[in-house]
This record gives C-alpha cells, sequence and structure tokens, in this order.
C-alpha cells in the first residue's frame, strides 16, 4: 500500500503526565496530519507542512475528528465476552458461578474461535488495538486467540492460564502439563507477527507452590515474553491466599518467592496491598492493570492510583472483561475517574488518556511500538467524534479548551465516538 495521510485533530503524548504537569505533556494540532508507511508512523506535523512536502498523497480526511493513537487494554479476559453483565457475585463466588462455567467450554476449539471472533469485533468497534487477554487452561484457547489477532493483524499478549488447583476438574492443569504448554505455545505464537506471550498464572489460589515454581521457570526461561497475574483485588481473595501461602510473608510475597515479579510482569487489580508490597512491587519494576470498571461492578475495592503513579509505578488501564462492566475504554477511564474523585483526587483527562494508551502500552513493555502518534510507532491509529451523541455535542459546543473536549468524551464517550479505526495502517473499521 502507497504512503497516506490522516488529517484531523491531532493528539499526542510529549511526556509522562504523572511525572509533571499534565498540561503540557501532550501536543495537540487542530489541524494536523500523520503519515503512515509500510504500517508504521513515519511522519506528524501540521496538515499544511505535510501536504506541502508529500504533494497528490492519499488523504483521508476526517475535519472537526480527533486522531489519536489506539487503547490499549492491558488485562482482560476473551473467554469471558459473553460473562459480561452477570449479577449479583463477588470475586470467589463470581469464579465459581460464572467464570468457571463458561471457560470450561472452551475445551472445544470451535467454540474458542467463535468467541474469539465476537470478541476482536467488540474491542475494534471502541478503539481498543492492542489487549493483554487472560485464555483458558486449554491450549486451544490460546491458539483460538492469537489466530484472531493474526488475521487482524492486531499487537496483542496473551496466555494460556495456568491453574491446578480449587477449579473444576476440567479446568485443571499440572505443574508439568502447564510448563510443557506454556513452553510449546511461546514456540508458536510469540514474536510470530505482532503477537507476544504472556506466561498466565490466573492468580495464586489456584496454583500449587509447584506450579508457580514451573512458571517462575518458564518465564525466565523465555526473556522478552511478559507474565500477568492477579493480586490483591478483594479481602477474602487476600485471606484464602494467607491460608494457601502459610509461610510467604503477604499476597505479592507469594509471587516474589516463585519468581513472578519484575520488569514485564503485569499485575491486575493491586487494591489492597500492605505498605512492604507496595515497596516491593515498586522496587521489583512489575506493572499494574487498574481495573476501575471491573472493582465497582464486582464489588472489590477503590484502587489508590495516585500513591502508584507518585512512585512512577508503571500503570496501565484495563477492562477485566467479563468482571469488568464495559469494552469501551471511555467507560473505563470515567469509572478510574469516579474512584478516583472517591479517593479525593481529580484525575486529569491526559493523565486518563495516557493510561488508556501508552500507560498500559508501558505496562506491557511496548511503549516504543504503540500507544502514542510519533513517528516510529506502529500506526494503531483511531479517529474519535466528539460530537457523537447529541448531549456530547452539547457539552462539546461550549468546550473551552481540548482538554475540556476530551473530559466530555470520557465522561458522555462510547462506541459510537469511535469513527475510524487503523490496525497497523489498515483501516478496520
Ligand atoms: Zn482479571
Amino acid at each position: 500500500m502507497p504512503p497516506f495521510v490522516i488529517r484531523g485533530e491531532t493528539f499526542a503524548f510529549t511526556a509522562d503526565p504523572f511525572t509533571g504537569p499534565a498540561e503540557v505533556a501532550y501536543a495537540y494540532d487542530s489541524d494536523g496530519a500523520v503519515v503512515i508507511d509500510g504500517g508504521r508512523i513515519i511522519e506528524t506535523g501540521t496538515a499544511a507542512a505535510v501536504l506541502a512536502r508529500h504533494p497528490g498523497i492519499r488523504v483521508d480526511h476526517y475535519p472537526s475528528h480527533l486522531i489519536m493513537a489506539g487503547f490499549v487494554d492491558c488485562h482482560i479476559h476473551y473467554p469471558q465476552t459473553r460473562v459480561i453483565a452477570s449479577y449479583g457475585k463477588q470475586l470467589i463466588e463470581w469464579l465459581n458461578t460464572y467464570t468457571f462455567p463458561a471457560e470450561l467450554a472452551f475445551a472445544d476449539p470451535a467454540h474458542a474461535a467463535e468467541v474469539a471472533e465476537v470478541f476482536f469485533a467488540e474491542v475494534l468497534r471502541n478503539g481498543t488495538t492492542t489487549v493483554s487477554s487472560y485464555c483458558t487452561v486449554h491450549p486451544q484457547s490460546a491458539d483460538a486467540f492469537f489466530v484472531g489477532a493474526s488475521k487482524r493483524n492486531m499487537r496483542v499478549a496473551g496466555g494460556k492460564v495456568l491453574m491446578d488447583r480449587n477449579a473444576p476438574p476440567g479446568l485443571l492443569d499440572t505443574p508439568q502439563s502447564a510448563y510443557d504448554d506454556t513452553k510449546a505455545l511461546i514456540a508458536r505464537w510469540h514474536g510470530r507477527g505482532r503477537n507476544v506471550y504472556a506466561v498466565s498464572p490466573r492468580f495464586a489460589p489456584t496454583s500449587t507452590p509447584e506450579q508457580l515454581e514451573a512458571a517462575g521457570a518458564v518465564w525466565r526461561e523465555h526473556p522478552g515474553t511478559l507474565m500477568q497475574t492477579h493480586v490483591s483485588e478483594n479481602a477474602k481473595e487476600i485471606a484464602w491466599v494467607h491460608e494457601l501461602f502459610p509461610d510467604a510473608p503477604d499476597y505479592f510475597g507469594v509471587y516474589e518467592r516463585f519468581g513472578l515479579a519484575g520488569p514485564g510482569a503485569n499485575f491486575g487489580h493491586a487494591i489492597h496491598l500492605s505498605k512492604r508490597e507496595r515497596a516491593a512491587l515498586q522496587a521489583s519494576g512489575s506493572g499494574i492493570s487498574h481495573c476501575p470498571a471491573s472493582n465497582t461492578f464486582i464489588g472489590s475495592g477503590l484502587f489508590d492510583l495516585a500513591g502508584f503513579t507518585q512512585n512512577a509505578v508503571p500503570a496501565g488501564l484495563a477492562t477485566d472483561i467479563g468482571g469488568g462492566s464495559s469494552f469501551s475504554m471511555f467507560a473505563t477511564m470515567r469509572t478510574a475517574y469516579e474512584i478516583a474523585q472517591l479517593r479525593g483526587h481529580s484525575l486529569h483527562p491526559v493523565q486518563a488518556y495516557y493510561l488508556a494508551s501508552l500507560g498500559s502500552a508501558r505496562v506491557l513493555r511496548m511503549e516504543h511500538q504503540i500507544g502514542n502518534l510519533a513517528p516510529g510507532y506502529e500506526a494503531d491509529v483511531i479517529v474519535l467524534d466528539p460530537r457523537s451523541r447529541p448531549i456530547l455535542a452539547e457539552r462539546v459546543s461550549v468546550a473551552r479548551s481540548i482538554e475540556d473536549v476530551l473530559f466530555a468524551l470520557i465522561i458522555l464517550g462510547d462506541d459510537r465516538a469511535v469513527k475510524a479505526v487503523y490496525v497497523a495502517g489498515e483501516k478496520v473499521g
């Protein structure tokens, strides 16, 4: 495909809005242009300057629309696509009542492929161009995930979950099969196209110490892969971990003990960590996935975002479908804002978009590939319509700044605001 231009109101990050003032951490151009060639962004600038340098180039022009990097959802469960909006349970009962029965069906590769199709269509419709997904215990569920992503040329991370206790027999592997299957899946998918493998022990309660040991070993043996798991989401879960691992200092200490912390480790939730756990997590270089709409929906608690970002812990934003109640990163940013408000702190809109794109990319160690609109980045780009709903158009008509428009979109936007989606420079919706 010859080079082409996406023209509109461009928005890009120029700095981390958590380590300096958010107001100066971005560049906005009311008539900007992004030049794309070979699936990458090769140039950005004002439309006038860019078009003068590239006479006759194809231009996809979106007047009065925002052009930015696609959203990155750094913690999601694709097999739980149909579990979304299930009533009345908290974490452990949630898993037993809804999640585990749904995941049993993924032993069937045809079912896995069918749900993966629905899943990828839904994330792209919402402007999310990268996910890091848990699959089920079945290796074929990971195959279906990576096949679906590869078909769309999306940059994704994912992995089969490891669980060898405290779940129905049909969802259990063993330390050895977890190790062998993970190794085989890494060989099959990691680094193939835009796929990245994430070693995925579900969480400490569903793995024996022997299996966590195996998970640590396989992760260590494959540098460049990621590790994802859950930590400290819910009070009952934490008490259970203390019972199951009486020798560990605390929940995070279980993962540390088995070599499951460090750069490239992605911990979901991290709501109720002790002072020691916070310090250890920060010192390890691990990242955190903040899953606000899951935390409120399942009733888990109010994450201390400000506490972590002040200490420069890599943090991203995630839907945690099916615990989360929406595939939309607007809804996710909105709930992150509301949780921060409840904790006495106002999340700046530029910080929210950062978490939902470049921040999540940083958790996945992809911050030099995706999550921003800058030369050299892969061309995962979304086009947003800040007038996609009557009430949003009304609100934006009195907006005082681009930050005001971005905030209105967070609060009032949904999938209708996603006008176009480009994956590796290819328009997919
Ligand atoms: Zn989760």
